[in-house]
């Protein structure tokens, strides 16, 4: 089994204010895992500094065996729906089709193979037939779908999304875990922000549990335990009954 990413004692700060202190954790390939710990946790800030988007103070972050310099067209990133400028006036399938563009070359032009495989995407996430609509106009479901079949048209071996479930309806929340669960047992490695703990069990395999550290690692039903829980949450642990847990 390769190793997907490799995270050893990495801390960042911003402005001084510790947000990750001494994180190291592996992740082998073909795992769907879910990132989880209270607000303010660090979750967002990990995702960015594993994909080098924010500056870290120290540590040392590998993606299968290389740099994230190198590795950068292998790697999709789908930010948190609140930090898109969904008013930016672009189609469905441009913004699909930009996700091919790491493939493509930046003064290369899209062809009529990649306009194909972005419907195809978009096929995949069950929307095609909006594929001519402003992304504005769209449900937060169907925006995240649009950003899942974008990330699909990159092709990548590791797909990172930050939080996919927030906002969105039961029907596309439905259609998105299908397709990670699809990825991930194909051989891909899927890592999801998600901070609503009732369904993780049902989501994910492993699961990271964060609280600026890292608190736990491991398969979801190690994790998910109670006393396990109460290290991140203390008392800001509320709705997860045993009955939850014990899956
Ligand atoms: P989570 O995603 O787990 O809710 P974040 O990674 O977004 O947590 O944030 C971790 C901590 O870092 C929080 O205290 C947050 O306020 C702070 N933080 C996040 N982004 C910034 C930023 N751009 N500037 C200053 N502080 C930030
Ligand atoms: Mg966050």
């Amino acid at each position: 089994m390769n190793i997907a990413i490799s995270v050893k004692e990495l801390y960042v700060s911003y402005f001084g204010n510790e947000a990750l202190k001494n994180v190291s954790f592996t992740i082998n390939e073909g795992n769907l895992v879910g990132i989880i710990g209270p607000n303010g946790a660090g979750k967002s800030t990990l995702l960015k500094a594993l994909l080098n988007l924010i500056s870290k103070d120290k540590g040392e972050v590998q993606i299968l065996g290389k740099s994230i310099k190198e590795m950068r067209t292998k790697v999709a990133y789908v930010p948190q729906r609140s930090n898109i400028d969904w008013d930016f006036p672009i189609t469905v399938i441009d913004t699909v089709i930009l996700g091919t563009y790491p493939s493509l070359g930046i003064f290369k032009r899209p062809k009529k193979v990649d306009k194909a495989w972005a419907y195809e995407c978009l096929e995949k996430v069950g929307i095609a037939e909006l594929r001519n609509r402003q992304i504005g106009e769209l449900s937060g479901g169907q925006q995240q779908r649009v950003f899942l079949a974008r990330a699909l048209a990159q092709k990548p071996e590791m797909y990172f999304l930050d939080e996919p479930f927030v906002g969105v309806d039961v029907t596309s929340e439905e259609t998105i875990i299908s397709i990670l669960k699809e990825l991930r047992d194909s051989g891909k490695t899927v890592v999801v922000v998600h901070h609503d703990l009732s369904k993780v069990t049902h989501y994910f395999n492993q699961l990271i549990l964060l609280n600026k550290e890292l608190i736990d690692y491991g398969a979801v039903e190690d994790v998910i335990k109670p006393e396990v829980l109460g290290k991140a949450y203390g008392n800001q642990f509320p709705s997860i009954t045993a009955t939850e847990v014990s899956v």
